[in-house]
């Protein structure tokens, strides 16, 4: 009857905390938490941690994917009690019976492919999928930048792209529609990735493939007035000018409405107000519209009468618990507490809810030591003195720890790169805002992602990428 490992039985004199996703909320909350205090079992269909912020610069070989991530299991390894990883995805939870239902998605599968993970506390972190607003084609035609698996995808279809152009007595029409390259969505994803393309173009593909680099072209589309809309005015400026030096084409006003295996079907709308159909054939087309609910939460969200007013994810407390749930909590993209989609929010809540499931396991032990203590207060009437002062001591521990004051998430700027080695950002300094764009910031811009990547290891490699690829220039293999 013996268990194959000990460490998998969980004790029973601790509650069962599940954490769904190893994307930023939950990594940053995993890495905080006193996991001795739980049974933590985390559940995801990715065993990594993701370092989205350089996710574009995969998508030309700026640096390799491999660089960006981190195993989850290497994480775990460093917490102080084990911690249960199961590589699923969760399909729905019951918050009635406090169960999350979860199946394997992955290729290879074993005769237990879907079960039930009970839970006693539930911290919700699965992120959110890409918007795609039902417009017809996207699905079928675009390329997504969100996971490991699109950057790939981008990278691979990009030489295909150029190799197809170049391929003997090919037209001069499909070549322009081949080196055409289509980003949708000018926020900083879409206008990353453009940035990104044409620094691939620039300083690689031209030198390497000369017969047709004169065809190549970006063309950005925004259905706003400008692109970055979440940036002060003058750095919307700075990234609108730079594109033009940098021949990336800009369509703002133009919303897409329709995607086929060769084109874009766009309206644009002209200064008088007018309507004007664009069609933009495209060898290579990228889908960067932002953040669509999971199914998953849409299913919870019905569950819960107090979510029937939601619309872009779970309604969270300033505790981030689950608005009309007990012991669920929500952080990150899935979550809504009122601030913008990003990973510094989502770092910053992680880390929020591990002091407080850290504090709440405190306050538990303590409450349980001063009832074990008061009930002892009778029978040992010669030891009162010094029963009634621990009691007491414990009580004072009690009410610094209960002091949790709510989350509040403090911004720290926004960067973003946007090609040729420059970048913008608006930057929150001594409670003042300050905006830089250039060349510095682009420097500025590294070394804040370098000292944000998580592991050294993730720092050796992206430094080693960065090097690799301005010494020798970006891989063109397709593969
Ligand atoms: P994610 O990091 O997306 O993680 C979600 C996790 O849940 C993943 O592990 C996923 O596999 C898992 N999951 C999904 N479905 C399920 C399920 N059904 N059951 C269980 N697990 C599930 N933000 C910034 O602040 N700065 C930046 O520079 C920046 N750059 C970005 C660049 C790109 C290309 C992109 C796409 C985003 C960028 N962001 C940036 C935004 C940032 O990545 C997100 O806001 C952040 O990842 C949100 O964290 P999260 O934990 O909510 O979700
Ligand atoms: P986003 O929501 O910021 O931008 C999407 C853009 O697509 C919007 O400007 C919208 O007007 C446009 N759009 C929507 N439908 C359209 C249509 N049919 N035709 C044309 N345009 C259309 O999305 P994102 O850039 O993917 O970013 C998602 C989140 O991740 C944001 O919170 C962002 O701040 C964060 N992020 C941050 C960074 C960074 O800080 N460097 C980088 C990437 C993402």
């Amino acid at each position: 009857d013996r268990h194959p490992d000990p460490q998998v039985v969980p004790d029973p004199s601790k509650k069962t905390l599940v954490i769904l996703g190893t994307g930023w909320g939950s990594v940053s909350l995993l890495k905080r938490l006193d996991t001795e205090n739980y049974n933590v079992i985390v559940i995801s269909p990715r065993n990594y941690f993701l370092f989205t912020p350089l996710l574009p610069s995969c998508t030309t070989g700026t640096i390799e994917h491999r660089s960006i991530m981190e195993p989850i299991r290497t994480i775990l390894r460093a917490k102080k009690a084990s911690v249960k990883f199961y590589e699923a995805e969760a399909s729905s939870i019951d918050p009635d019976r406090k169960v999350v239902r979860i199946f394997d998605n992955s290729e290879v599968k074993g005769d237990m492919t879907e079960t039930e993970v009970p839970y006693d506390m539930l911290v919700i972190g699965v992120g959110a999928e890409n918007a795609t607003f039902g417009i017809p084609g996207v699905r079928e035609h675009s390329c997504f930048l969100k996971e490991i698996g699109d950057a790939q995808n981008i990278r691979k279809r990009i030489m295909d792209c150029v190799e197809t152009a170049a391929f003997k007595d090919q037209s001069p029409e499909e070549i322009d529609r081949l080196m055409h390259m289509v980003v949708v969505g000018g926020g900083p994803t879409g206008v990353e990735f453009a940035g990104e393309l044409q620094d691939f173009f620039e300083e690689d593909i031209k030198k390497l493939v000369p017969e047709i680099s004169d065809r190549f072209r970006v063309t950005l589309i925004e259905a706003l007035p400008n692109v970055l809309p979440s940036f002060s005015k003058q750095l919307i400026e700075y990234t609108e000018s730079t594109f033009k030096e940098e021949k990336i084409n800009i369509h703002t006003k133009t919303m897409v409405k329709k995607v086929t295996d060769k084109t874009v079907e766009a309206e644009a709308t002209r200064p008088d107000g007018s309507k004007e159909k664009i069609v933009f054939p495209y060898g290579l087309l990228v889908w960067a519209t932002g953040n669509a609910v999971r199914p998953v939460i849409k299913d919870l969200m019905d569950r819960i009468p107090a979510q029937k007013n939601s619309r872009r994810g779970l309604a969270v407390n300033e505790y981030l618990v689950v608005q009309g749930t007990r012991d669920i909590w929500a952080v990150g993209d899935c979550a809504v507490a009122g601030y913008a989609p990003t990973a510094q929010v989502a770092s910053q809540e992680g880390n929020f809810l591990a002091r407080l499931l850290n504090n709440m396991a405190k306050t538990e032990a303590l409450e349980s030591k001063v009832r074990e203590l008061s009930s002892t207060l009778n029978l040992e009437p010669g030891n009162s003195a010094e029963i009634s002062r621990q009691i007491e001591e414990y009580e004072r521990q009690l009410r610094r720890i209960k002091d949790v004051k709510p989350f509040h998430y403090s911004h720290q700027g926004s960067l973003a790169y946007i090609g040729s080695e420059k970048a913008v950002a608006d930057v929150t300094w001594f409670n003042g805002n300050v905006a830089a764009a250039g060349g510095l910031t682009y420097l500025f811009w590294r070394s804040a992602y370098l000292s944000m990547c998580f592991s050294t290891r993730n720092r050796l490699l992206v430094i080693n990428d960065w090097i690799k690829s301005k010494a020798f220039g970006r891989d063109l293999s397709r593969e």
